[in-house]
C-alpha cells in the first residue's frame, strides 16, 4: 500500500485516507470529536471542560486532550514512526476515549491504550493481543456482540459494558507518573459520575486500574472499605454510592501479554472474574466496614 503524497494512508476498513496523528472529525469512525471541539492543554483544563458535559461532549474533549506533554509526545512520535507491522496503516494518535455502552451496568477499567493498540486504532482494547482477550470474554459473558476487535468501524457494540481507563494516551513503557494519573482522572471522575445511576458493577484490570477506582470513588464520596482493599485476582470490594447503592468492585489480572503468555491469566479465570460481575448486589454490609473520603 502506498501513502498519499500528503503521508495520508487508508484506515483498514473503510480505506478513507487519514494523516497520523488523525485530525478531530476528520472521519474516522466512532471519532467523537470535531475540529472545533475545546483542547485541554493541562489539568485545570480538564477539571473546567469536565464539569457538567454529558458523555458525548466528555468523549470528544478526552479525545482531542493535550494535558500531558509527556504522553502527547510519545503518542504522536509512535503514531509518526508506527510499528513496521503496521506501516501501511494511518495511527489514530489522540487519547482513545471510552468505549461501550452509555448507560451501563459495568464499568471495566484497566491502565491505559497500548502503543500500536488503541493509540492505532482509536478504540480501547483494539488491535492488539490485550483486546483479544477481553473481547473475546465480553463476547462469551454476553455483553459484546462479536469477540473480534480489530479495527474502529468492525462492527462490534457493547451492551451493558464501557470500557474506561486511568489514562486515555498510551504511555512509554506503559507506565504513567503520579501527575499523569491525577491529571486524566478529572476526566474519569466526570465519567463515573455520570454513568453512577445505572452502575452495578466494575472489573478492575490490574492494580493501578483497582486502585484508579478506589481514589476515583472516595472523590466522587463514595463509601470505600477500610483498610483499604487490597488488590488480586479475584478481589472483591463492596463500595457505596452516595445515595446508598453498593457497587462490587472486582479485580482481575490484567489481560497484558506477559500475563497471558505465561498462564498468570487463563481463559477460566478471566471468565470467573467477569462472571461475578453480574452476581446479585449484597444486601448490605457490616456496620463499620466502610469509611467515606479521607
Ligand atoms: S492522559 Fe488523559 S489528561 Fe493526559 S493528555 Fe491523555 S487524555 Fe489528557
Amino acid at each position: 500500500m502506498t501513502a498519499a503524497p500528503d503521508g495520508r494512508l487508508p484506515h483498514p476498513v473503510t480505506g478513507e485516507e487519514f494523516a497520523s496523528p488523525v485530525p478531530p472529525g476528520s472521519g474516522w469512525p466512532g471519532d467523537p470529536a470535531t475540529p472545533k471541539t475545546p483542547v485541554a492543554h493541562d489539568a485545570e483544563d480538564v477539571e473546567r471542560l469536565a464539569k457538567g458535559v454529558d458523555l458525548p461532549t466528555l468523549d470528544a474533549r478526552i479525545s482531542v486532550c493535550r494535558a500531558c506533554p509527556r504522553l502527547v509526545e510519545w503518542r504522536e512520535e509512535v503514531a509518526h514512526d508506527k510499528r513496521a507491522s503496521f506501516r501501511d496503516e494511518p495511527y489514530w494518535g489522540r487519547p482513545a476515549p471510552s468505549f461501550g455502552d452509555k448507560h451501563p451496568q459495568v464499568l471495566v477499567i484497566g491502565l491505559a491504550p497500548a502503543a500500536h493498540g488503541a493509540n492505532r486504532t482509536g478504540r480501547m482494547f483494539t488491535g492488539d493481543r490485550s483486546g483479544e482477550w477481553i473481547y473475546a470474554a465480553l463476547h462469551r459473558a454476553g455483553y459484546g456482540s462479536q469477540a473480534r476487535s480489530v479495527a474502529a468501524g468492525d462492527g462490534l457494540t457493547l451492551r451493558g459494558v464501557r470500557i474506561v481507563a486511568t489514562a486515555h494516551c498510551a504511555p512509554p513503557q506503559n507506565k504513567l507518573t503520579p501527575t499523569e494519573r491525577a491529571t486524566c482522572s478529572g476526566w474519569l471522575d466526570r465519567e463515573v459520575q455520570l454513568v453512577t445511576p445505572g452502575l452495578r458493577s466494575v472489573l478492575a484490570l490490574g492494580s493501578v486500574g483497582w486502585d484508579a477506582f478506589l481514589a476515583c470513588a472516595r472523590r466522587l464520596g463514595w463509601q470505600v472499605p477500610r483498610p483499604k482493599p487490597r488488590f488480586g485476582h479475584g478481589a472483591e470490594a463492596i463500595l457505596q454510592t452516595p445515595d446508598g447503592r453498593p457497587i462490587r468492585l472486582v479485580g482481575s489480572y490484567h489481560v497484558s501479554q506477559q500475563n497471558t503468555f505465561t498462564g498468570k491469566l487463563t481463559q477460566e479465570m478471566l471468565d470467573a472474574a467477569i462472571a461475578r460481575l453480574a452476581a446479585p448486589p449484597p444486601v448490605s454490609e457490616p456496620a463499620g466496614s466502610l469509611g467515606g473520603s479521607p
